[in-house]
């Protein structure tokens, strides 16, 4: 009897570390399964993650592409607005010069594009095309009109402007050459050159 309750006793206690072994056998390998999933769900996440930054990315370029030609197109029809202003540059070959004249667009001109405006203005060169600014530019000989001369007569200060090679009187000023050094009668004798209406004003104060 108490061989048996020995014997007993034995296979029991290895029972129990069969168990636990078994047990805790499990609960590793149940750990180490979760954990590995766990890890290849995350990897997935981070996979899903970058195909999605590749299409967001694409579909950025194709916007981009998109919009690039929009504007090319735009700018191809761009057409001149009703508040347009038209700049004509002369540039004078023998002074140098570049007169800009300002002025309201025409209004037979609105709404053209560059190709139907360019027929209308075949002596100039279309040297802006916005709708709001057209800016046109043409070579001109001579000197351009702010070339003033001054020069005594009947002992008054005239100015006169040179216009093709000739000098066409401007203005008869009521300044008296009687009063001046010997010379500035001397420089009116031989003509004072002047360039611009400011220089003009700023020479005839002097003598006033
Ligand atoms: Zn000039």
């Amino acid at each position: 009897m108490f061989e048996l309750n020995k014997k007993e006793g034995f296979m029991k206690k290895w029972g129990y570390i069969i168990c636990c072994i078994l047990i805790i056998g499990m609960a590793i390998f149940a750990g180490n399964y979760l954990y590995k999933s766990s890890n290849n769900s995350k990897e997935n996440n981070v996979k899903l993650n970058t195909i999605k930054e590749d299409i967001n990315i694409e579909l950025e370029d194709n916007y981009s592409v998109k919009n690039d030609i929009s504007i090319q197109t735009t700018t191809k029809e761009e057409k001149i607005s009703p508040n347009a202003v038209l700049v004509l540059k002369k540039h004078y070959e023998e002074c140098g010069h570049t007169i800009k004249q300002y002025s309201e667009i025409p209004q037979e001109f609105v709404n053209q594009t560059e190709e139907e405006f360019s027929k209308e203005y075949t002596n100039w060169t279309i040297e802006k095309f916005e709708p709001l600014e057209v800016v046109l530019i043409k070579n001109e000989q001579g000197l351009c009109d702010e070339h003033y001369v001054l020069k005594e007569e009947d002992g008054l200060i005239v100015v006169y402007k040179e216009i093709n090679g000739e000098l066409q009187i401007e203005e008869i000023t009521g300044i008296s050459v009687e009063y001046l050094t010997q010379e500035d009668k001397l420089k009116l004798e031989k003509g004072i050159k002047v360039y611009g209406k400011e220089e003009l004003n700023s020479v005839l104060e002097d003598y006033e």
